[in-house]
């Protein structure tokens, strides 16, 4: 079998999702195709951002010839290089969209960003044509499962009306009436009216003082056994990360997100050594950051996106890593329908799986462009059925009304 074709649409519409008190923005989802000379496909989804459509055009003047099977091979020549020489289809010199293709070595060589992205989308379509191709679901293909649904944490960020007690009570009870038993806030967003200087990367104890209250109003809603998680958005200093967490304690918190800004694994680990809550980082890691603050001793929790950190087979790789040193590992989710599924599958499959995020529960299209035999969601859970590969097709009249201007349909 060889890949004849890997296609991408943009889909475009409403976001419901508020942020702070906002409401009332647009969101964009790339969707992929790889088609085969069996006439066999395999769907994904990569993140609408920048660079990374140009990444899978790259992709696709790169392997089309190749045999689909080669996932992992695939994944690592694009984020890391191989010596020549490279298959015999893949093309050298000017690509179309005049993108220039490495003449010797890789393809690119670089396992972060653009690039990184819109590898996660083209091997979560690969892994699905497999599954579809050896007539098994994906997770089979992740070593088998070992529970058959995977646990969705509700992200909320805020109510729109920060300062009403009523608006917290009202979003908590909601999301446990819903089935869910985990959720979380941006703390960031929380307190946004006693935001300080946006610039210092500090906290002031009128921010703090409003996020406590706040957050105990949650709880107390909620009772002693719901789950409840906070995201720092890397957004403070240590000193202030570390006042904040200590002050959170009294709320027995799952976790503490992002305290710091990421790029330095020293700072995270001074906040972890002091913080009562476990710390949780991750969501635009790869597998070699992982294992950087691993090493430094920065994390309690890991927390890739399958979206981000190179795809199903990495996340795995991932949640081995992590299982090796005795530590959870959850899911970032900011994707739609097909990622939610698609890290699903590894979730059943990840013996450390801890939970996985959805952000988009008010906004129904972006959770209704795949269809399958099982709702998206039941009970707070995505259950997932012995359907090959993904086990979704697209949802044509929803993808049609969504489609961005100037897109076709595959
Ligand atoms: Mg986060």
């Amino acid at each position: 079998m060889k890949i004849t074709d890997i296609r991408t649409m943009k889909l475009w519409g409403p976001l419901l999702h508020g942020q702070g008190g906002e409401t009332g923005s647009s969101f964009s989802k790339t969707i992929i195709r790889v088609d085969t000379d069996a006439g066999i496909y395999g769907l994904g989804e990569a993140e609408h951002f920048m660079g990374v459509r140009d990444a899978i055009a790259y992709m696709k003047g790169y392997f089309v010839g190749r045999d689909p099977f080669e996932v992992n091979a695939i994944v690592s020549e694009m984020l890391f290089a191989t010596l020549p020489p490279h298959h015999a289809e893949a093309r050298h010199g000017l690509m179309p969209g005049n993108i220039r293709a490495c003449p010797t070595s890789s393809p690119t060589a670089t396992p972060w960003g653009p690039v990184l992205w819109a590898c996660s989308g083209v091997e979560m379509a690969l892994t699905d044509l497999v599954g579809k191709a050896l007539k098994t679901p994906a997770y089979n293909l992740l070593g088998g499962k070992f529970r058959d649904k995977a646990r969705i944490y509700l992200d909320r960020s805020s109510p729109a009306e920060i300062t009403k007690p009523d608006a917290w009570k009202k979003m908590a009870s909601e999301t446990a009436a819903a089935g869910f038993t985990q959720m979380k806030f941006d703390i960031d967003h929380m307190a946004t009216d006693a935001q300080g200087d946006v610039w210092n990367h500090t906290i002031s104890l009128a921010q703090i003082n409003r996020i406590v209250k706040r957050l105990t109003i949650v709880r107390e809603c909620l009772g002693p056994d719901f789950e409840i998680c906070v995201d720092c958005h890397m957004q403070y200093n240590a000193t202030d990360a570390i006042r904040l967490a200590q002050v959170l304690e009294p709320l027995n918190l799952l976790w503490f997100e992002d305290p710091t800004p990421i790029v330095n694994p020293d700072s995270c680990a001074e906040v972890r050594a002091k913080s009562p809550i476990a710390i949780c980082v991750g969501e635009m890691f790869s597998a070699e950051q992982f294992r950087i603050f691993i090493e430094h001793k920065a994390c309690d929790i890991l927390h890739p996106d399958v979206l981000f950190c190179g795809g199903m087979h990495e996340m795995r790789r991932i949640a081995d890593y992590a299982e090796l040193h005795y530590l959870p590992m959850a899911m970032h989710g900011n994707g739609g329908a097909l990622a939610a599924i698609a890290a699903a599958h590894v979730a059943v499959a990840s013996r450390n799986f801890i939970g996985l995020e959805y952000h988009f529960i008010e906004t129904a299209w972006i959770g209704d462009y795949v269809t399958r035999d099982a709702p998206l969601f039941k009970d707070g859970h995505v259950h997932l059925t012995d359907a090959p590969g993904l086990g979704v097709e697209l949802n044509e009249p929803i993808c049609k009304k969504y489609l961005a201007p100037g897109e076709s349909l595959f």
